[in-house]
């Protein structure tokens, strides 16, 4: 058997993941295979001046490192993606990966529920531009806007987004996820409900209602205008009392409802594989910025003119850095109407299918260098090429003796 090891350098890592909410970083934390920094036994270091804090592992048969931003938007990330790269020189691929307000009803794709994960293809800087006196005006000049994804990643993710490797993704991140939510600390995450998937028609705000909540608010209380006051866009829409009746319905919301109940119930079905409300995986163009999307007027109008599919804060920082895919599981629809308890599912989703996406993801082959030593584990990373050709010499010569 071959000789596998981890890396003995920073720079033998090829792929790092960045998350910005700790719910993100603790689901692509709890699907590590291996963690090499218990103890500081296995720690890597950092370059000098590098304030990133960083996790290496295993995941699969990568070599990982996973870094926290300790805050969002896009210069924060900015920021750590640089100091990322000045310590992990050989980085060749970085996955942000968490949760995002997704667009439910687009052009190219199929619904978007909450906890489904968006796959990116690209990135629109949407809020990079001139504001004028009567409108915004977004600025895509090529040379001052980020490009599309390198030959590699569009290569890969036309591959993946096609149907058997989309359906084999889809599984595998169902298997993950069931597996995620059998870890300790994991007891809580539950797939919500499908009677907790509320999309509301577009014109109907997130604000205090007018007759049924007997609250006395100037601001809200006009529902031709489009103000809300500062305490309703703190509350739930349970905490609120946004009507029901005001839901959009959806066939494919129904159908769960129809085979599970609305209530929640495990991430998984109980004999695995996929369940009717297991998250689907959609591919498309993803809007980031420092801005967070909470009107469903101006999401849908940026959806229509640039064809994204979810929207983010984070993806435009690291883009600059190195090739960057966005994997992030829908935790709201963009729109002021949220509900948090969709956020540990949808974080979980996405670091599911991270995972999924990392078996699938295909390192080139590398030379053996001449300083290297087997660390004398069980990674499964680096092959030994001798010993590899030394068994199968092996093999050979006991099958000619027989
Ligand atoms: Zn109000
Ligand atoms: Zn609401």
């Amino acid at each position: 058997m071959a000789i596998l090891r981890r890396p003995q350098y920073r720079d033998e890592f090829e792929i790092a993941i960045i998350c910005g909410l700790k719910v993100e970083f603790d689901a692509v934390e709890a699907l590590f295979d291996e963690v090499w920094e218990d103890n500081g036994a296995h720690a890597y270091g950092k370059a000098a001046g590098d304030p990133n804090a960083y996790a290496t592992g295993l995941i699969g048969k990568h070599p990982v490192v996973l870094t926290y931003m300790p805050g969002l938007g896009k210069a924060i990330a900015g920021r750590v993606a640089a100091s990322l790269r000045s310590s992990f020189i050989g980085i060749k691929l970085g996955l942000v990966v968490g949760i995002c307000g997704g667009v439910p009803e687009n052009e190219d794709e199929d619904e978007i529920l909450l906890g489904d994960i968006v796959i990116s293809t690209g990135i629109v800087e949407y809020d990079f531009g001139q504001q004028l006196s009567d409108q915004f005006f977004r600025i895509n000049d090529k040379e001052m806007t980020l490009g599309r994804p390198n030959h590699e990643i569009r290569a890969f993710l036309a591959k993946m987004s096609g149907y058997r490797c989309r359906t084999k993704l889809r599984e595998n991140t169902c298997t993950y996820l069931a597996g995620l939510s059998a870890k300790e600390g994991f007891e809580s995450l539950r797939y919500p409900g499908a009677d907790q998937d509320k999309l509301f028609r577009p014109a109907y705000l997130h604000k205090h209602c007018d007759n049924r909540c007997n609250i006395n608010c100037t601001v809200c209380v006009d529902h031709r205008g489009d103000a809300i006051c500062d305490t309703a866009l703190g509350l739930s829409c349970t905490e609120l009392g946004c009507d029901d009746d005001e839901q959009i319905t959806r066939s494919r919301l129904e159908k769960i409802k129809g085979a599970i109940g609305g209530s929640d119930v495990p991430v998984a079905p109980p004999y695995g594989g996929v369940g009717v409300h297991s998250p689907r995986i959609h591919f498309g163009a993803i809007a980031s910025g420092d801005l967070t999307m909470k009107s469903s007027y101006h999401r849908d109008n940026i959806a229509a003119t640039e064809n994204v599919i979810a929207f983010e804060r984070t993806a435009a920082g690291i883009w600059d850095n190195f090739p960057t895919v966005v994997i992030k599981g829908v935790c709201d629809y963009a729109d002021g109407h949220k509900d948090e308890i969709w956020e540990q599912y949808a974080a979980a989703t996405a670091a599911a299918c991270m995972k999924g996406f990392l078996k699938e993801w295909v390192t080139a082959d590398k030379p053996v260098r001449g300083d290297a030593v087997d660390a004398g584990n069980s990674s499964l990373y680096y092959m030994d090429l001798w010993s590899a050709l030394a068994t199968a010499m092996q093999d050979r010569f006991n099958d000619k003796r027989v």
